[in-house]
């Protein structure tokens, strides 16, 4: 005899649920360098989030990407999620240049 449990129904993919989730998220600039990302449950659980300076992807520390991360390269957890629309605000605020978006990419030797 087998019996199966009862799965809940899921109507969002994990990515999706993420996506959600990351709109709860603050984040912020952190000293001295890469960002704070303040989980939803309270501002005294927060993750530091840095660049890794050789895939030039965002790392974050808790344990969702830690352990995640390990298998899939490209994950992304929900801190990752929202510090990615941080900076993307950030960059349209600050940065972007529309004559700069499709101008040719030359590498200029040092
Ligand atoms: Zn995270």
């Amino acid at each position: 005899m087998s019996s199966k449990k009862g799965k809940t129904v899921e109507i969002f993919t994990p990515a999706e649920q993420r996506a959600a989730r990351s709109e709860r998220i603050e984040v912020r600039d952190a000293e001295p360098y890469g960002w704070i990302a303040f989980s939803e449950s309270g501002a005294e659980q927060s993750y530091h989030l840095f660049r890794n300076p050789e895939t030039r992807r965002l790392v974050c520390t808790c344990a969702d990407f830690i352990f995640r991360g390990e298998h899939e390269p490209h994950y992304e957890c929900k801190h990752v999620s929202a510090t990615l629309k941080y900076i993307a605000r950030q960059y349209l605020a600050r940065e972007y240049d529309p004559h700069r978006q499709n101008a040719p990419r030359t590498l200029k030797a040092a």
